[in-house]
């Protein structure tokens, strides 16, 4: 990478980037990976050595976030050596009352075909700006961004731990401060939205190990996973909450209680650490009993931690990434996916600028496109929260949310799909054909948890990759290495809204034969429907179009069965 050249007696850069945590961090490395002869300033707060074991909350990604460090970041080797493979998203439903042996288990038996890890964030984030540095890019620690002024070139001020004024300029700047959100309050960047849900977290000294929730003596239990449930994000799921558990490297615990405002207000845990332990213990005494002992290491709290903007990209050469811009609900480690699509439209726009190519229809897109994504995701999570105790329904809701991330989102990620404007209309062509399908289907799962406690299903473990071989199927065909053969790409789409639609089938009739029985003889007779008519409503469905379908009637008894062998009838339940 090239030195800033002074103007002025001021040091003028192709960029600045306000902020080195993952994010900021991520996007300079990048671009020294791309070969870009740029030069880059990366400015933030803290110095090295970073804490390790307790320092950001976010050490869970998933498959696409964690394809974002070891794929395009070049991190495999690191991450193999120095963090934690992740064991894929873990779910215990029905509240924290009861025999723990007992509650239904979503999650997988041996790792994910796709890589993912649990990030000790001090450890990588040092590891990064070493990285950063190595890259010829200049990174200043300890040092407080006080202000951005967007103009041509643009101007930032700040102070170095001395307290001194210091300013450079840049062509490009990007702000990636976090939760400072700088340009967003600067700017006006805000979109009125009063995220619904809070959080607090911690960090404990040693292993807390969901393995030791079950006494070993039920060796059932035990042997139905394979590789160490301890490496899992494992998520305690109760009415309007979820308690994670997440391992760090080498052998410390993340705890997290997050909750919807309206069913469990922040103030009623997030005080302290010893408010927290009292809601443990009545929400989930044996998450409270397993920390007993344990030394806690940090304690944080957010208020309403959802937010999104109107704008994150500007044909002005100014950008935001990770929490700067927008942020989603954590609730399926999406932040380092985030990151990733952020950096990656950065990048290109950076490109395009450098080839005099870049304009506003493409920022436009990229704008859209990230901000529709944050948008979709937080409202398809955070709609879920009365129903966390519910396992059934969440589970059928958390199949359906995995068969939408991986087989359409996914694949534009993997494939740089969603960098060229062309290819990602087209693409959402094809995904176009069960947008209203998705809507109905998020009501659904609501009515039905606002209608029951308990379903008439039960289950006891359900791995969403043995257990479901056409999305698994569905899933390995899009991974990694990167192809340029869209085709191919558009192919597997078109099958993966075929399963999707027969999905929606499914799902609707075993909530109808769950609610309705009586119902279920309208819907045999059917057959196929128009999924875009979903409802519980019975009254409204030759209104809405129910039984006249939009699409040619499929043979879908296989994935019926497939899906429909997950769950067995509740004893006590009549008439399923
Ligand atoms: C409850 C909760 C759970 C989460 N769980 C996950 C998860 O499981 N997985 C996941 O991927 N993400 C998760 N996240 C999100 C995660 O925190 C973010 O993805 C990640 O931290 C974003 O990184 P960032 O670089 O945008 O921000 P940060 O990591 O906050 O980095 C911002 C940087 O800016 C610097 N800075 C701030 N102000 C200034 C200033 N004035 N001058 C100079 N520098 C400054 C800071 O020092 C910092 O290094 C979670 C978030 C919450 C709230």
């Amino acid at each position: 990478m090239r030195n800033a050249t002074l103007v002025n007696g001021v040091p003028e850069y192709d960029l600045i980037i306000c902020g080195g945590g993952i994010a900021g961090l991520g996007l300079a490395h990048q671009l020294a990976l791309r070969g870009d002869d740029i030069s880059v300033l990366v400015l933030d707060l803290l110095s090295r050595p970073l804490p390790p074991g307790a320092f950001k909350v976010g050490e869970s990604t998933i498959e696409t976030g964690a394809y974002y460090y070891h794929g395009i970041l070049g991190l495999y080797d690191y991450l193999e050596a120095e963090q934690l493979e992740k064991n894929g998203l873990r779910y215990f439903y029905g509240g924290g009352h009861g025999d723990f042996a007992a509650r239904e288990e979503y999650g997988v038996r041996r790792f994910l075909p796709a890589k993912s890890y649990q990030l000790d964030r001090g450890t990588l984030e040092n590891h990064l700006r070493d990285l950063v540095e190595a890259d010829g890019c200049d990174l200043r620690e300890g040092i407080r961004v006080k202000d951005i002024e967007i103009g041509t070139p643009h101007e930032v001020t700040f102070t170095d731990a001395a307290g001194t004024l210091h300013r450079a300029r840049s062509r490009w700047v990007v702000d990636a401060m976090g939760r400072r959100r700088y340009l967003a309050h600067k700017l006006k960047l805000d979109r009125d939205w009063r995220g619904p849900c809070s959080s607090a977290w911690w960090r404990v000294k040693g292993k807390v190990s969901v393995n030791d929730f079950v006494p070993k003596s039920n060796a059932r239990w035990h042997a139905r996973i394979e590789d160490d449930r301890w490496q899992s994000t494992t998520h305690m799921m109760g009415k309007g909450y979820w308690v994670w558990l997440i391992p760090v490297a080498p052998d410390n615990t993340s705890v997290g209680i997050v909750s919807s405002e309206a069913i469990h207000p922040i103030n009623t845990y997030g005080l302290n650490y010893e408010q927290a332990l009292e809601w443990l213990r009545t929400h989930e005494p044996v998450v409270a009993q397993a920390l007993e002992g344990h030394e806690l290491m940090d304690f944080l709290k957010l208020k309403r931690y959802s937010h999104t903007a109107t704008q994150l990209f500007s044909t002005d050469r100014w950008a935001c990434t990770g929490v700067s811009g927008a942020f989603a609900d954590p609730y399926y480690s999406v932040g380092s996916n985030m990151i990733g699509f952020a950096n990656g439209f950065i990048c290109r726009m950076l490109e395009m600028d450098r080839a005099g190519t870049l304009n506003q229809e493409y920022v436009d897109h990229a704008n859209r496109y990230l901000l529709t994504l944050n948008d979709f995701l937080t409202d398809t999570i955070q709609r879920g929260y009365p129903n966390h105790h519910i396992g059934p329904i969440m589970a059928l809701k958390t199949i359906w949310d995995y068969y939408i991330g991986w087989t359409t989102t996914d694949p534009q990620f993997y494939h740089e799909l969603y960098l060229d404007p062309t290819l990602s209309k087209i693409m959402s062509g094809v995904i176009s054909r069960i947008v209203v399908t998705q809507a109905r289907m998020m009501t659904l799962f609501e009515d039905w948890g606002r209608r029951t406690d308990t379903t008439g299903y039960t289950f006891e473990f359900i791995d969403y990759i043995e257990h479901l071989p056409t999305l698994k199927d569905l899933h390995v065909r899009n991974l990694p290495p990167k192809t340029d053969d869209f085709r191919m790409i558009l192919d597997n789409t078109r099958e993966a809204v075929d399963r999707i639609e027969e999905l929606a089938h499914i799902i609707f009739f075993l909530a109808v034969r769950d609610l309705m029985p009586e119902q279920m003889a309208r819907l045999e007779s059917a057959g196929w429907i128009n999924t875009e008519a979903i409802g519980l409503d019975p009254d409204r469905w030759e209104r809405d179009g129910l039984f006249a379908p939009k699409t040619a009637r499929r043979d879908f008894a296989r994935h019926r069965g497939e899906i429909e062998g997950l769950f067995t009838l509740r004893p006590a339940s009549a008439g399923v």
